[in-house]
């Protein structure tokens, strides 16, 4: 059996010739400084006796544009054997590449798109999950506990979690830590990416709340809902507003996982969309709040 994250397409680079892992540790981010059609030529050409990664994702540039390949994942090698991306990490970290704009200046390298951030949170919360690993010996961790949906905060072979290529790259590191390459100072992902990853990707993947109880995927949802809302004027019925927020709520269950509890909230809202505009204006405004923290109020 291959060992696939579903919803990737499965695209073996050849005839295995690479070593089975020997652990699941970490799940490690890197960015192409390419395209994903590029960069899947570039590797099978060589097949597996080349550089590869487990996984690649692509993205809204260059020759992944015509495509559609935003946000679609690509998956290279079976994840119980090694990929070439990780250096002295190879036996124990999954890889992940993903597609950017490809600018000569690597401080140019542009953020992960919203369609990106969404496929990288589903499939490193897959990666870490025990489902992943059931197939792994009993013996690993893997199988008993999936991978810590935490970062690491180095790259010791004692360090288990999510993690990113330029950890194993500085040029001071702790004694026995991991080179992740044989190039000192490879900044990849790059400073946007790796804000992004420690910022929005770990914490949607750990599904945190913040203090008012919303997750990161209970905030896109609401920003439907209040769109929807606030889209319609202050005279509306509930029979103009009605259609705005089942759409919303559609585009919301087929897009991401949502949660029960907005999920009924909603259906109360759209239920009685009268009741919730007298008495609950105030929570609305601290919802618009939270979703959309930058907009400017220019109402007089
Ligand atoms: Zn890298
Ligand atoms: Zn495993």
């Amino acid at each position: 059996v291959v060992i696939q994250v579903p919803g990737t397409s499965l695209k073996l680079l050849g005839t295995q010739t690479q070593p089975r892992m020997t652990a699941h540790d970490v799940v490690c981010l890197h960015t192409m400084v390419g395209y994903l059609k590029s960069t899947d030529a570039y590797f099978r050409d060589q097949g597996f006796g080349g550089t590869e990664s487990h996984l690649g994702l692509g993205g809204k540039w260059g020759s992944d544009v015509e495509p559609q390949l935003d946000g679609k994942t690509w998956q290279w090698q079976d994840v119980a054997f090694t990929a070439d991306a990780n250096y002295e990490g190879n036996g124990r970290v999954i890889s992940y590449e993903t597609a950017d704009n490809a600018p000569q200046d690597p401080d140019d390298i542009a953020e992960w798109t919203p369609k990106q951030l969404d496929e990288i949170v589903r499939v490193v919360k897959w990666l870490c999950s025990r489902e992943a690993h059931k197939y792994c010996p009993t013996s690993w961790k893997c199988y008993k506990e999936g991978i810590p949906t935490s970062l690491i905060p180095n790259t010791l072979k004692s360090s288990r979690g999510i993690g990113y290529h330029a950890q194993g790259t500085a040029s001071s590191m702790p004694a026995g830590a991991e080179r992740w390459s044989s190039t000192v100072g490879k900044p990849c992902p790059t400073s946007r990416r790796i804000k992004q990853l420690k910022e929005i990707i770990i914490p949607r993947v750990r599904d945190e709340e913040d203090n008012m109880g919303f997750t990161a995927d209970d905030k896109n949802y609401l920003g439907y809902i209040v769109g929807a809302i606030t889209g319609a004027n202050n005279n509306s019925t509930i029979d103009d507003v009605q259609p705005a927020l089942r759409d919303g709520l559609n585009a919301a269950k087929e897009g991401r996982d949502t949660t029960k509890k907005v999920y009924t909230g909603v259906e109360e809202l759209a239920a009685d969309f009268e009741a919730f505009k007298v008495s609950t204006d105030a929570k609305l405004n601290e919802i618009i709040d939270l979703v959309s923290p930058t907009e400017d109020s220019t109402d007089a």
